[in-house]
């Protein structure tokens, strides 16, 4: 049964989160944004030393396993969204460079057969921090894939040779240049074939033919490196492709979906991380107001309360309930129940709410909001790309509509 409370497994976990949020992230959270691309290895190191001991990564369930083997309900997913949540609150460009598995990793765990989770994934509890990136995206189409993806991978001998380019990859530089980290490059084995053709493709750091040729510079998530790759006869090996032997096979539809459902479980993880930062700016917001004499006055009947008092309110249910809308998207990811519509209704709501909320706060705070002062220009910037990576906010509210109606993508696009 759905429960709404914090699982007593995970309290440990999120008040290490918080001391971490509180002490090493807020204090630096300005510098890292206006150093954009200088790496907080400070908060890597100990994020790494820390997990490893824990025995997990960042948007890797790997403590599943253990788990499995204690008593209760599993929680990985869950333990996720809570730990994702407290560290988007300290800094979510930061949160974004947590090494020791992210979108690359959340792909071979939904994708990879047993034997490529071990091998691709071991890296992570290794000596040094290592990342990963998921690269789907090219220069001519971002929502469109991966229907249109270019990117081709053709098989020759006991390899596979790639070639193409790959734009906006979240941690692209940790993972190939800064670490012995790997890409996920989706690239198509039969161009013919639309989306039925396309794979998912592991690239390892120090692959001959394998470039990040662009660093980004971002409205927000600074700290976050975002780049793009060239692919020019990338040679990798034939057990690089994920997933089993079938997916190789043209038009098999089969191991594309199964990578697919690398987005079930990060969407609502995204959800979290943007209610991070709503969080944090709606507590803020309180402070300020509270620091000048205006209490909320829960306890009055919503005609007498002041407009502003009204506000906060509605700000308070959009993120609780948005909340509630992730832990149960998670949930079921944990329960392995299909989460397709809840991991994409949490992840509107989420981008949704996060944008509403911050930037309602700069307008009521005035000169205190736009200030380089304090934060809240910050989360206002941080906020907008919660609505855009992972899918935007139309692409998913289209999968909503289509797992409500029953509609496939050809009837409803
Ligand atoms: C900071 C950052 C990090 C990123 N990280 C990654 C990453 O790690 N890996 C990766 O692969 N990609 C990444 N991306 C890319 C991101 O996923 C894409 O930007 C996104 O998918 C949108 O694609 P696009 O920019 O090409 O916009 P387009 O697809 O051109 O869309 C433009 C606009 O049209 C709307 N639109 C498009 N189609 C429809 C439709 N059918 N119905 C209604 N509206 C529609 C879109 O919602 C959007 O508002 C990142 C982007 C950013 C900015």
């Amino acid at each position: 049964m759905i429960s709404f409370e914090m699982p007593e497994k995970i309290e440990h976990a999120v008040v290490l989160a918080e001391t971490i949020a509180e002490n090493m992230m807020r204090p630096v959270s300005r510098h890292f944004d206006e150093n954009e691309h200088e790496i907080p290895w400070d908060y890597i190191e100990f994020m790494h030393t820390s997990l490893k001991a824990l025995g997990g990564g960042g948007m890797t369930p790997d403590g599943e396993k253990k788990e499995k083997k204690k008593e209760g309900p599993r929680i990985s997913f869950q333990r996720m969204a809570f730990q994702t949540e407290v560290l988007s609150w300290g800094d979510v460009g930061m949160w974004l460079c947590t090494p020791g598995g992210g979108l690359g990793a959340a792909a071979v765990n939904a994708a990879g057969t047993d034997e490529q989770k071990a091998r691709f994934l071991a890296r992570h509890r290794g000596e040094k921090p290592v990342f990963d990136a998921f690269a789907l995206t090219e220069p001519h189409a971002g929502s469109a894939m991966p229907a249109e993806v270019r990117t081709t991978s053709v098989k020759d001998g006991e390899e596979w040779v790639l070639n193409g380019e790959k734009i906006f990859v979240t941690a692209g530089n940790k993972a190939l240049v800064d670490s012995e980290g790997f890409v996920i490059i989706w690239a198509t084995i039969d161009p013919e074939a639309g989306r039925a053709g396309v794979r998912p493709f592991v690239v390892e750091a120090g692959t001959p033919g394998c470039k990040v040729t662009k660093l980004e510079h971002k409205l927000g998530i600074r700290a976050s490196d975002t780049v793009s790759i060239v692919l020019e006869d990338c040679r990798i090996p034939f057990e690089n492709i994920l997933g089993s032997p079938e997916v190789v096979k043209k038009k098999d539809k089969k191991g594309f979906k199964g990578a697919m459902a690398t987005f079930d479980a990060t969407r609502p993880v995204v959800a979290a991380s943007a209610l991070g930062i709503a969080r944090a700016t709606l507590e803020k917001l309180k402070e300020y107001l509270a620091e000048h004499g205006v209490e909320i006055r829960y306890g009055l009947p919503r005609s007498r309360m002041t407009n502003l008092e009204r506000e906060v309110i509605d700000m308070e249910v959009m993120l609780r309930s948005t909340w509630l809308l992730t832990l149960k998207a998670m949930w079921q990811m944990d329960e392995k129940k299909p989460n397709t519509l809840a991991a994409s209704m949490s992840k509107v709501r989420a981008g949704d709410v996060v944008v509403k909320i911050t930037q309602r706060a700069v307008e009521l705070l005035g000169p205190l909001g736009y200030s380089r002062e304090q934060l809240l220009e910050k989360w206002f910037r941080d906020a907008k790309i919660n609505d855009l990576y992972e899918g935007t906010g139309q692409i998913n509210r289209l999968i909503v509509a289509r797992q409500i109606l029953e509609y496939t993508r050809h009837e409803l696009s």
